[in-house]
């Protein structure tokens, strides 16, 4: 009991996760210290051609041996703070591949980039982004920055102003997991963006979902109709590939033409 009307539950279940979270931010800190971080790659395939037009960053933690998805410490980072030097890792040595694979002539199309709310809604991005471009020698028009629904619904007005300038300086910008958050549609109005990515819910078991069937045939009719490049993510199956074709679909990525992969295999993916 605190006093007055107040008081508070103490657990040891808290206490141990707590200690499991000052902990795992202790490691991460050190991963990035010491090049536990290395950035792997997932090509996106045109779905017509199979052409690879584009390359998807998708960071990993090799951590003692193991690796630990993106997925676990990810939101940790988010929490820490630490996603704003762990995104300055991945726009580095994203710009500083998307350079090399440009001088050797074996990428025409874009690498993209997963940003965070935080990141995106950092104050100094825009500079960030700014200095990185020229440290790196890159143009903003090789570069595609993937941002999600979650993002944007935390301050409207202020990524819609940002996207705007991201543009302008010449960036190509994606919506991620398109369909998972929440007013998709007034996004799609109000938002400059210029592709979208419909998230593999939609896309898993699409033979035995009429519902999804209907939903992923309307947003890509909807993206074309709107002037938007729309992707499907998490395609395993010739059969989910012929139906999104079917329903012509622009691009695809998904474990049907490769995992994601360390930077010399896509290299030499590339390469062929
Ligand atoms: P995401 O951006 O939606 O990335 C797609 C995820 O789906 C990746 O998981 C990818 O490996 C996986 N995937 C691709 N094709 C298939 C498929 O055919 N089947 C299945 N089952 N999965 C497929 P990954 O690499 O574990 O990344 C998980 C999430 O972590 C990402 O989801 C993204 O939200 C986040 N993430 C990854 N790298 C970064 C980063 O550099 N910065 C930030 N802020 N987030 C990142
Ligand atoms: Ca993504
Ligand atoms: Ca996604
Ligand atoms: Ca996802």
């Amino acid at each position: 009991r605190l006093g007055k009307n107040s008081f508070s539950f103490y657990s040891s279940k808290l206490k141990k996760e707590a200690v499991e979270y000052t902990q795992m931010v202790t490691s991460l800190k050190q991963a990035i210290k010491n090049s536990e971080l290395e950035l792997y790659f997932q090509p996106q395939n045109e779905a017509e051609s199979g052409k690879i037009v584009g390359v998807e960053a998708l960071l990993r933690w090799k951590h003692k041996d193991k690796m630990i998805s993106p997925d676990v410490f990810i939101p940790l980072a988010e929490r820490s703070g630490l996603i704003v030097e762990i995104g300055d890792f991945v726009l580095r040595s994203a710009f500083k591949t998307v350079k090399k694979w440009h001088e050797m002539g074996i990428l025409w199309g874009r690498v993209a980039i997963n940003m965070s709310a935080r990141q995106l809604t950092h104050l100094n991005l825009i500079n960030t982004l700014k200095n990185m471009l020229k440290e790196s020698g890159c143009e903003a028009s090789w570069i595609e920055l993937e941002i999600t629904e979650s993002s944007v619904l935390e301050n409207p007005e202020l990524v819609i102003s940002l996207l705007e300038e991201l543009r302008g300086i010449g960036f190509y910008i994606s919506m991620d997991d398109f369909g998972t958050g929440y007013s998709s549609l007034s996004y799609l109005k109000n938002l400059p963006i210029n592709k979208l990515k419909i998230d593999r819910s939609f896309i898993m078991n699409i033979r035995d979902e009429p519902k999804n069937q209907i939903i992923v045939k309307t947003v890509i009719f909807l993206a074309k109709e709107l002037g938007i490049h729309i992707l499907a993510e998490g395609v395993e199956t010739e059969e989910e590939r012929s139906f999104l074709l079917l329903n012509k679909i622009d691009s695809i990525q998904g474990y049907y033409y490769a995992k994601p992969m360390p930077m010399k295999d896509m290299e030499k993916l590339l390469q062929e």
